[in-house]
């Protein structure tokens, strides 16, 4: 009998299993890949370095081949490449070999008495006779096994091989993502053919587009990525018909293209349920502007490993009633952050190019305050608020601002607002979570989907 059975051994997984193995608890981490497989769909990924500190992740010395290089965070910028405003994310930003750094976690899981069995995919969750889950399937070469647990934890990412076992009846949402709920990330590794060019300089996010430049480790290119709902060729054609146009970036030659997926969605409303918790991917922990979620996930995990650590030790259950204040802590706190920007942000991405253009160069909405903490959370004070009042007002009187492109802002700001009441009144216990629940779909089924803000002449396009 192990005390946590772990599904998925990527960077949630094999973190979780450290921090669980090291105060010597029995885990047990199923993957579903071989270690020479493990994470391999993109090469670098990226943390900052006061979040690696924070959650007492490795950093590789700069002549570790793991590290591919560092640099400081980028700034966001207008929809013609403008007026950059700096963001929060710190003075490092740490690029790092995926499969390379993951193989590193395994190693440390390990030693701290983890166990990890490769080429093993969970394949169902097994209950008990009151309904609890008690542990899981897996299939490997030699067939399909049984373990008991006294907690399942879903570390599988998109596919959520756990979560989705779970029966309708359960606190945690059960679905999959579909194509709305995903971003399709296509990132094109360039050199630029003038070697003169320091493209740094042309580093940033550019928020209209979900586009990005950012290092690639080599001195004279960049990765120029890009995020679209839908699939792949959405975010191409997005790319090269809409960012390629209106960015002028110097002619260079495309090393490589590498594309994956990751999940743009709301965090599921409810992490537990006896015997069992989302995490990572598979609970939809990722940043609300980028789809970033190696370090975001953690928050998430460290609230985790807090609440579960002194159960165990108490020798306490791991029941959806003892672990629920996973569920309210996070959701109080980062929880409310990001899942309020999604409403801000469809609000924010809904002007044209020039009106968008016009709010960059006038710092309004589109301002250092609110683009350079969208992924942390910022409190708009009076001040502010009559700030964006005055611009607005300013720039429809001068033809900058068409009053529907207001309009679309203005709800996306009220409905953002809504969300972050309702998550801050998330119930202290799950007797009250149906009420609340029912609340929140309401409020999500009236915000929409981001990718309902999808330009139709590019789904038109892509036979859509
Ligand atoms: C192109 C791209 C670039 C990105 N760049 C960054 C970045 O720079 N920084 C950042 O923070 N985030 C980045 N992200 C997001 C990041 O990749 C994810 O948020 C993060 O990997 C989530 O980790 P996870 O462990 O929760 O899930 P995953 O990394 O998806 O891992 C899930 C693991 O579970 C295993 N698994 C799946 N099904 C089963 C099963 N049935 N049985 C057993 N095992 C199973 C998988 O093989 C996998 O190893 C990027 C995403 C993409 C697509």
């Amino acid at each position: 009998m192990y005390d946590i059975l772990i599904v998925g051994a990527s960077t949630t997984g094999c973190w979780f299993a450290e921090k669980m193995a090291s105060q010597g608890f029995r885990v047990l981490v199923v993957e579903k890949d071989e270690p020479v497989n493990v994470s391999r769909a993109y090469d670098v990924f990226h943390m900052s370095r006061p979040e690696m500190e924070q959650f007492g992740l490795i950093i590789p010395e700069p002549e570790n081949p793991i590290r591919a290089f560092s640099f400081a965070d980028s700034p966001m910028r207008s929809p013609y490449g403008n007026y950059p405003k700096a963001s929060s994310g710190g003075p490092e930003t740490i690029g790092l070999h995926k499969h390379e750094y993951i193989m590193l976690m395994a190693q440390r899981a390990i030693k701290a008495g983890a166990e990890i069995i490769y080429g093993a995919s969970f394949t169902d969750l097994i209950f008990d006779k009151n309904g609890k889950v008690a542990g899981g399937k897996y299939k490997t070469a030699d067939g399909e096994k049984e373990v008991r647990a006294k907690l399942v934890a879903d570390c599988s990412g998109i596919p959520s091989a756990a979560r989705t076992k779970l029966p309708d009846t359960s606190v945690v949402d059960n679905h999959k993502l579909t194509e709305k709920d995903i971003l399709y990330v296509v990132l094109y590794y360039v050199e630029y053919l003038d070697k003169t060019i320091d493209p740094r300089t042309l580093d940033g996010f550019f928020l209209q587009y979900k586009s990005w430049s950012a290092p690639s480790g080599n001195p004279n290119g960049a990765i120029l990525g890009i995020g679209a709902f839908y699939g792949y060729d959405v975010a191409q054609e997005v790319f090269n018909s809409q960012f390629l146009k209106n960015v002028a970036f110097p002619e260079y030659k495309i090393e490589k293209i590498e594309k994956g997926m990751t999940p743009y969605h709301r965090s599921v409303y409810s992490f537990v349920d006896d015997g069992f918790i989302a995490m990572g991917d598979a609970a939809f922990l990722t940043k609300p502007t980028c789809g970033e979620g190696c370090t975001s996930s953690l928050v998430q995990g460290e609230i985790a490993v807090d609440v579960i650590s002194k159960l165990l030790k108490e020798g306490k259950e791991l029941s959806r009633d003892n672990m629920w204040s996973i569920n309210k802590r996070y959701m109080q706190t980062q929880g409310k952050d990001f899942d309020s920007m999604r409403p801000l942000l469809m609000g924010i991405i809904s002007p044209g190019c020039d009106e968008a253009e016009h709010l960059f160069a006038n710092d309004i909405i589109f301002s250092q305050k609110i683009l350079g903490n969208v992924d942390t959370g910022f409190e708009l004070n009076t001040k502010d608020i009559a700030q964006i009042i005055k611009g607005v007002v300013s720039g429809i009187a001068k033809k900058d601002l068409s009053p529907a492109t207001i309009g679309k802002i203005g709800k996306g700001l009220i409905n953002s607002m809504k969300i972050g009441a309702h998550y801050d009144a998330y119930p202290d216990s799950p007797y009250e979570f149906y009420k609340w629940k029912s609340k929140a779909d309401k409020l999500w089924k009236q915000i929409g989907y981001v990718a309902d803000t999808t330009d139709p002449e590019i789904l038109k396009k892509t036979g859509r």
